[in-house]
């Protein structure tokens, strides 16, 4: 039998990883543009910290985590998500006390979800947190890495939905008030809204059971029980969005998956890739690190789904930094062969960007012609006996500009040079 892949867990071939190997370069100079540092993280945590940092009730948690035992016995997960791995690690390298800390993380990510298009069992996330700022300059600063990382990608029409949870204090007042009006209704709820009534009535809020959210429109809205305090921090956030020039839209639904967002929750959708239109989604969470055994330090940050930021790049055809070889060696006879592999070594010590391919396993001049049109390069160098005889060898364009010619061999550097801008 052949072995496949897991469902949901996919492969990039060569292929396709330019774009792969895009978004991590513009993301990574992105991130060190606004004083991020990446953190560098194991996959697999322990399930507790999920279970006390997602919360018990959640969707990722409750159906969708990949737990298992180790042989030691150990109660372990593959990471549904970056953020809680980000915070065990602050709090076990002492780094979050009483300090400002700026960091980033990628990798991938686990959830058992039903697989289709832009969702996935195994996906890969960009993940951005900012710890110790209290003040909505914070929330402004992630939102406007987001809204800088499109500009840099070439991105465009996301609408940027913003909305606050408020302070846990008014988010019991406000539960109260929902846990009330949909107990009242609770005969035409869905069978999940009414299971989750009385343990997350907030996740009901974002049901997408048609009769559920009808019932959801009547339902008090938190945006009434906020205190003059996060009033005025949302409206810092949408102040600093202001002058950022970054158009957003409140939207009074806005509750996200996880459980410890507090105050500004923020999502960056767009509707060029079907149902699974969150690309970029974030909050802060400032009872999150004491909420882990850490000391009390706010923070706020985002998760993107790269996957999600791949299609849309494919479906706004954004120009990607390709990795295909730019120079193919072609070489045939004895001499020929030796001069071409010590002159593809010279020319990748000379120029630490290019890329070059030397034909390898014989052939034809013809059959390596081809190997090196399929490599994608845009010039080939040949070099048979003549050439090697005359201590030159032959530039040919394997992309229409104009005809081979022949190049001394202490000229080919130069030559490339110029033609690739190396
Ligand atoms: P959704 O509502 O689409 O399930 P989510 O709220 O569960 O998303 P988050 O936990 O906020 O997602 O994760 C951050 C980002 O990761 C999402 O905005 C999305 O781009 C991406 N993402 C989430 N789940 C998946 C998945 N199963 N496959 C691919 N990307 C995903
Ligand atoms: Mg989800």
């Amino acid at each position: 039998m052949k072995i496949q892949s897991v469902r949901g867990m996919n492969d990039v071939l060569p292929a396709d990883s330019a774009a792969w190997q895009h978004v991590h370069a513009v993301a990574a100079q992105v991130f060190a543009a606004y004083g991020y540092g990446e953190l560098r993280l194991p996959v697999v945590e322990r399930t507790e910290l999920f279970k006390r940092a997602v919360g018990e009730v959640t969707d990722v948690v409750e159906k969708e985590m990949y737990s298992f035992e180790d042989r030691g016995g150990e109660a372990l997960s593959l990471r549904p998500e970056l953020t809680a791995g980000v915070v065990r690690a602050g709090i076990e390298h002492g780094i979050l006390f009483n300090q400002q800390q700026r960091v980033w993380c990628t990798g991938p990510v686990f959830r058992y979800e039903r697989p289709q298009a832009g969702r996935y069992r195994q996906f890969h996330q960009l993940d951005v947190e900012a710890f110790g700022i209290a003040t909505p300059d914070a929330d402004v600063e992630v939102i406007a890495i987001a809204a800088q990382l499109w500009k840099r990608l070439g991105l465009s029409g996301f609408e940027l939905q913003i909305n606050t949870l408020g302070t846990p204090g008014c988010r019991a007042t406000h539960r109260a008030a929902l846990i009330a009006y949909l107990a009242q209704h609770e005969a035409g709820l869905d069978e999940d809204a009414q299971r989750r009534l009385h343990s997350n009535p907030l996740r009901v809020l974002d049901s997408k059971v048609p009769a559920t959210q009808a019932i959801v429109e009547g339902a008090p809205k938190l945006l009434d029980y906020l205190d003059d305090a996060s009033i005025a921090h949302f409206d810092a956030v949408k102040a600093g969005l202001d002058a950022l020039g970054i158009a957003f839209r409140v939207n009074p639904r806005l509750v996200r998956g996880l459980d410890y967002y507090t105050h500004t929750v923020f999502e960056w959708v767009t509707d060029q890739l079907g149902a699974q239109g969150t690309v970029c989604a974030g909050g802060r969470y400032d009872g999150l690190v004491e909420q882990l055994g850490g000391p009390k330090t706010t923070g706020v940050g985002f998760g993107l789904g790269i996957e999600r930021l791949i299609l849309l790049m494919g479906v706004q055809q954004v120009a990607v930094t390709s990795n295909a070889p730019q120079v193919y060696i072609c070489r045939m006879g004895a001499a020929a062969e030796v001069q071409a592999l010590q002159l593809a070594e010279v020319l990748r010590d000379q120029f630490p960007t290019l890329r070059l391919v030397l034909n390898a396993g014989g052939g034809s001049l013809k059959s390596q012609l081809k190997r090196a049109d399929q490599s994608g390069a845009r010039y080939a160098l040949v070099i048979g006996d003549d050439e090697a005889a005359a201590g030159s060898v032959q530039v040919k364009s394997l992309r229409g500009e104009g005809d081979a010619f022949p190049c001394p061999r202490s000229d080919v550097a130069a030559e490339l040079g110029s033609r690739l801008a190396l």
